[in-house]
């Protein structure tokens, strides 16, 4: 730390991002991309893009706007792009939290929202997932904070019911609630439709999954004009150009190719469930996904130790080291011939510590 940072930050610990390794190729089962490239709508129109990159980008992202507008059936200015979705997440903490509005999330969660909460100088509350590592809505009944919950969760992998968040937008009128569906297209139910009911609900999702984007950093949210507005006050005092020109590209190429997305989600869910039945024929306990990972453990080898194991064999996966975690590994759902040298290598390894 230099002598200048200020002490606001002295105490914060950062986000730590998987690993993207450039010593080695590994199979790359650990930060939950695509296995599949951008469309090639996105890749012709980012080309396109790259011409006028002496020109900023349009601040309202309206052509993409629009197009997202129309696939989700509402109105434009009820969507805000951001720059992943990481971005419009901070935006949150940073527009409906203080004092009055502290924070709440589930103990095991996306790693990022206790680091925005520290970052905006947010008290937060964190709430125990079950043992199964369910959540239970009981919790957030209620609770008057701004509730963020990733639905699935990550990296549980498990998903709440539309009607179970509902109770939960019913009974915190005051308070936004933000449900990231970063993983929803592969397999949960999306709360998008909720947005004219609940004036409190933000929905947030991402680019980077099912969408094959992830390198490219697009994101957006979904809720009433007004909360739009909120975030767009922000936006505009931080970044308004906040989407480069050939991410806005990119996006539009990906939404005017939506059959592609979809049939990749297809191929993900399949493999997905060949990976689940492999895993359980190997011996390995698993949460119920509805996400493109599993989130897997077994008796007879340490979370860590597995981790490692696998590094050592050329596959990257993701390992958490708190407490209740420590002994599962999360697994990004890859291409067929990926899973199939996953559970290979697995057998391999299981086989070594008998
Ligand atoms: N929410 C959850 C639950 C995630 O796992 C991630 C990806 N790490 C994000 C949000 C952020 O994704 P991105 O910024 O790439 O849109």
């Amino acid at each position: 730390m230099s002598r200048f940072f200020s002490s606001k930050y002295e105490k914060l610990i950062p986000y730590t991002p998987g690993e993207q390794p450039t010593e080695k190729k590994y199979i790359k089962l650990n930060t939950n991309e695509s296995p599949f490239p951008p469309s090639q709508k996105a890749q012709e129109y980012v080309k396109n893009a790259a011409k006028s990159l002496n020109l900023y980008p349009d601040p309202e992202c309206r052509a993409l706007n629009k197009k997202m507008a129309e696939i989700l059936m509402v109105d434009e200015d009820q969507i805000l792009m951001t720059n992943g979705s990481d971005e419009i997440l901070n935006f949150a903490f940073m527009a409906f939290c203080d004092k009055n509005h502290k924070a709440a999330f589930p103990d095991i969660t996306y790693g990022f929202y206790s680091v925005f909460a520290q970052l905006n100088n947010i008290a937060y509350e964190e709430i125990p997932l079950k043992d199964d590592f369910t959540i239970d809505i009981n919790d957030y009944l209620g609770i008057n904070k701004t509730i963020f919950i990733a639905n699935p969760n990550a990296p549980t992998a498990i998903a709440l019911k539309p009607q179970e968040i509902e109770k939960i937008l019913a009974t915190n009128p005051d308070n936004v609630v933000v449900i990231d569906e970063a993983y929803v297209d592969f397999g949960a139910k999306s709360c998008v439709g909720l947005i004219n009911k609940y004036d409190n609900l933000l929905v947030t999702q991402t680019f980077s999954k099912s969408r094959s984007m992830a390198g490219a950093r697009l994101g957006f949210g979904v809720a009433s004009k007004a909360i739009i507005q909120d975030l767009n006050t922000v936006k505009y005092s931080t970044n308004p150009y906040n989407i480069n020109k050939m991410t806005m590209a990119a996006g539009l190429g990906t939404l005017e190719d939506e059959e592609y997305t979809i049939n990749n989600c297809k191929t993900v869910i399949e493999n997905r469930e060949y990976t689940k039945k492999e895993l359980l024929k190997l011996g390995f306990e698993l949460t119920d996904s509805s996400t493109n990972f599993v989130f897997a453990k077994h008796s007879d080898i340490d979370g860590k130790q597995l981790y490692l194991d696998l590094k050592k064999k050329g596959i990257l996966v993701r390992h958490f080291d708190g407490e209740r975690i420590s002994q599962y590994n999360r697994i990004t759902i890859g291409t067929r011939v990926e899973m199939e040298i996953l559970i290979n290598t697995l057998k391999q390894i299981l086989e070594e510590k008998r």
